[in-house]
């Protein structure tokens, strides 16, 4: 045995559609018919049921191919547990345009509070309980409110991300990070700020995160965007490897080392592995 929850629908004249401004969640406009509920012995027995009621055309999921003043069904749920949220309409007005919105509250696309705590510098108290009519209207909200937010000076909380360490008008950064103990070192170069790589590398089994008073990180130059990146990684790391050899932890670039103009062409030629 089931309980079905199901909503019947008749296709709207979209040419002319009712009530402009109004939105009906997920079922475009469609004239809902009725809400209810019947107990079955399984989903086919319930579609027997429905096709008895309302005609053998009805038609078990909203499509395009769907005319005006067609029916047809969709199963909400099944087993009543919580009937609440499928038969307790809500209306109310989206906080970003105005529309005025009839709905289900399963359906209500709400502010979650981590959204509020990442986007909105966490002013739980201002933002809570606002509901919208699309989740386009609720993420140009929260576009809209995040500037006013920074604008004020408050707080951002929202989560590091590698976006946030880029910068349009450098190439990027050539960085070393040097192991004190043993004078060993590794130069690498990032579109990033580097802590952001600097963080990657201590992720991995090559850096001890433990002995990171062991380690320095040190930016050697800010590459600037006519530059280019990797060609400025090779120099540094061929010239910190001609000074130590036996202490550089690059692989890439430092074979043969440069010491005449054909050489360093050939290198040239090979290209760089790199680990940007
Ligand atoms: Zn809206």
């Amino acid at each position: 045995m089931v309980e079905i929850i199901y909503r019947i629908y008749e296709v709207a004249d979209h040419e002319n559609p009712p009530e402009k401004g109004c939105v009906f969640w997920g079922v475009s406009n469609n004239i809902e018919l009725t809400m209810d509920c019947k107990i079955c012995e399984s989903r086919e027995h319930f579609k027997e049921l429905i096709k008895d009621e309302y005609g053998d055309n009805i038609s078990f999921r909203n499509s395009k191919k769907l005319n005006t003043g067609d029916l047809y069904c969709i199963i909400i749920a099944e087993h009543c547990y919580n009937t609440e949220r499928y038969f307790n309409r809500i209306e109310y007005t989206c906080a970003c345009c105005g529309s005025k919105v009839v709905g289900y509250i399963d359906k209500c696309e709400i502010l979650k509070d981590w959204e509020i705590k990442n986007d909105l510098c966490n002013q739980l108290d201002k933002y809570e309980n606002l509901r919208f009519c699309s989740y386009n209207c609720k993420s140009h909200f929260i576009k809209r409110e995040r500037q006013k937010c920074l604008a004020d000076g408050l707080v951002d909380e929202s989560f590091i991300t590698r976006e946030d360490f880029k910068r349009d008008d450098i190439a990027g950064y050539i960085y070393k990070i040097s192991k004190k103990s043993t004078g060993e070192f590794y130069i690498g170069q990032t579109i990033y700020l580097p802590i952001f790589r600097w963080g990657q590398h201590l992720k991995t089994d090559r850096f001890d995160m433990k002995g990171i008073l062991d380690y320095q990180f040190e930016v050697i130059e800010i590459v600037p965007i006519t530059a280019n990146i990797l060609e400025r990684e090779k120099y540094y790391i061929q010239k910190y490897y001609k000074e130590n050899p036996e202490k550089s932890l690059n692989i890439a670039c430092t074979k043969g080392v440069i010491e005449t103009k054909e050489q360093w062409q050939q290198l040239n030629l090979l290209g760089s592995e790199t680990n940007g």
